[in-house]
């Protein structure tokens, strides 16, 4: 009998009622380390106050109210990100996959007034991840996502990934559009180097191209900047953003220059929730707060330590781990056995990590780990390495 719940989830049987800045806890008052966050989502750890009351200040006053009216939360956190960031403007979103979906409706709409409706064609990736809906799995195109659902909107071509050469060799006139995540995240943590994404964005430039990078998982402070594309030194002409922006609660955004966002006018798009005040509340708090350069300092501090430990762990575990890799706190662990193995060999030592592909584990803590809570997760881990049975 199909449970209640539909099984698209193989969940650990593991459920916390309580969580407290990088811990969570279950009934029997048992605390795990928690280096998920909700998967890169709980950018400033668990019940932290200031998101807590800049979600409750807004809860006694309106939850919502349709977009038919002015928002003024909408409205600021839309002027806070653009003043922060290579946008011009912000459309709201509740997830990632529906800022992927926005941001393909623009890139067609772009082309379209400029007078080349047939210019379709998006360049992505193999190994990445866009979200969930039919047009999100078209451009990620992974085999065990797209099994099953039938035709898929077409307009998406798959390269190796970082491979420059066949970049070069499929990009031109007929190229609407590349797609990229600067970090891949389910795709194992692979960073795609600075000079590529240079390499990349000169390619773009030179057939007209526009540039969609999608930061949902390595955006908002993971890296080290507000933006992983910053360390390359460019900007995109579209970008998806979600996961960290909301702290935990659901938000998501297209963020795009004004050039390709200039066909999207009134009647084009919309969502009941997207930009919802209680949603964009919380999200100008958590921008407030991780684009303050003292706060990015801090995350870099804390990534060079945490990698530092993790190299030790790496040298320690050769027959567990083989590498580390990742950039800022998006942290990968290459490993040797089966990674939903490590994973789950860490919940005994009362971890939280999260698998990936390319036999990655990986370490999102929320970007206010202490230091003391990061020798805490190296320990754990190491005793987690020494529990995996030997080979
Ligand atoms: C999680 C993720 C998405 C999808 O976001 P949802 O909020 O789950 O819809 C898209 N792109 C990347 C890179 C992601 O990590």
């Amino acid at each position: 009998m199909i449970p209640t719940l539909l099984p698209t989830y193989n969940r650990a049987p593991l459920a916390f009622v309580k969580g407290q800045g990088s811990w969570l806890e279950t009934a029997d008052g048992t605390r795990y380390l928690d280096l998920a966050a909700g998967i890169a989502v709980n950018a400033l750890g668990h019940a932290n106050p200031d998101l807590v009351a800049a979600l409750t200040e807004q809860a006694g006053r309106v939850w919502h109210v349709s977009n038919l009216y002015q928002i003024p939360e909408q409205q600021r956190l839309a002027d806070l990100i653009c003043g922060a960031t290579f946008a011009d403007t912000a459309f709201f979103t509740n997830s990632g996959t529906e800022a992927a979906e926005l941001a393909i409706k623009m890139v067609r709409k772009y082309w379209s007034d400029a007078g080349s409706p047939d210019r379709i064609e998006i360049l992505t990736f193999e190994g990445s991840f866009h979200g969930r809906s039919t047009g999100a799995i078209a451009a990620a195109a992974s085999e065990k996502m797209v099994k099953g659902f039938g035709a898929l909107m077409p307009g998406f071509r798959s390269l190796p990934w970082g491979d420059m050469d066949a970049l070069k060799a499929a990009i031109g006139p007929q190229t609407a559009a590349v797609m990229v995540e600067p970090v891949q995240g389910e795709g194992g943590i692979r960073p795609m180097p600075d000079a590529d994404l240079k390499a990349l964005r000169a390619m773009c430039d030179e057939v007209g191209a526009l540039l969609l990078l999608d930061e949902v998982q390595c955006g908002m402070g993971r890296t080290g900047r507000l933006f992983a594309h910053e360390w390359a030194g460019i900007t995109p002409d579209i970008m998806m953003v979600a996961k960290g922006i909301g702290g935990g609660f659901p938000l998501g955004a297209v963020l795009a220059t004004e050039r390709a966002a200039a066909g999207m006018v009134a009647g084009t798009h919309g969502s009941t929730y997207g930009g919802n005040p209680l949603a964009c509340a919380v999200g100008a708090k958590v921008v407030e707060i991780i684009s303050d350069p003292a706060f990015l300092a801090e995350v870099n501090r804390k990534a060079a330590l945490f990698r530092q430990k993790l190299e030790g762990l790496v040298a320690a575990h050769p027959n567990v781990f083989e590498a580390v890799r990742g950039q800022g706190l998006m942290l990968g662990l290459k490993c040797k056995p089966a990674p939903a193995d490590v994973v789950k060999a860490g919940y005994g030592e009362h971890i939280l990590t999260v698998p990936a592909a390319d036999n990655v584990i990986r370490l999102l803590p929320a970007l206010t780990i202490t230091d003391e809570d990061i020798a805490e997760a190296v320990a754990r881990l190491d005793r987690t390495a020494a529990a995996m049975p030997k080979p």
